[in-house]
């Protein structure tokens, strides 16, 4: 990948965090215990008797639930990918907050980092100071 010079440290490291691939999910795991409804069952009257765990994995894709039965293993991993993808979020977040921030810097400074760039294109004449430029400002 080719240097950008001018992306703030905490941009790039954010990026690299966001970029990172990870088998990961959105939704949620939920665990029931059911009844059987046959006769004579001990799960019809008393609650601890019930079956299960069972779990199931929904998500939401365009207004509509989708579910999916999970074995407990399969409910453990699930768990795991569910916590990467928010995990994930939280990245995806920060990083918009830092490149956000950098886009503000841009428009507070346009200056100073026209003169930057300008600066890393140059050979190695010596820059002067900015404060003899702006001396004359009011
Ligand atoms: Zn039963």
């Amino acid at each position: 990948m080719p240097d950008t010079p001018d992306v703030p440290p905490a941009v790039r490291a954010l990026a690299a965090q966001v970029a990172q691939p990870r088998p990961m999910r959105r939704g949620s795991v939920t665990e029931r215990f059911v009844k059987c409804n046959k006769p004579g069952c001990a799960c019809a009257d008393r609650p601890e008797a019930r079956h299960g765990p069972y779990y199931s994995l929904s998500r939401v894709v365009k207004g509509r639930t989708r579910s999916r039965w999970l074995d407990a293993e399969q409910a453990k991993t699930v768990r795991q990918q569910l916590e990467a993808g928010q995990e994930f979020r939280k990245h995806v977040e920060a990083y918009w907050q830092a490149c956000e921030q950098w886009a503000d810097a841009r428009l507070d400074a346009p200056e100073a980092a026209s003169q930057e760039a300008a600066k890393k294109g140059a050979s190695k004449r010596r820059s002067r100071p900015r404060s003899s430029r702006r001396s004359n400002r009011s």
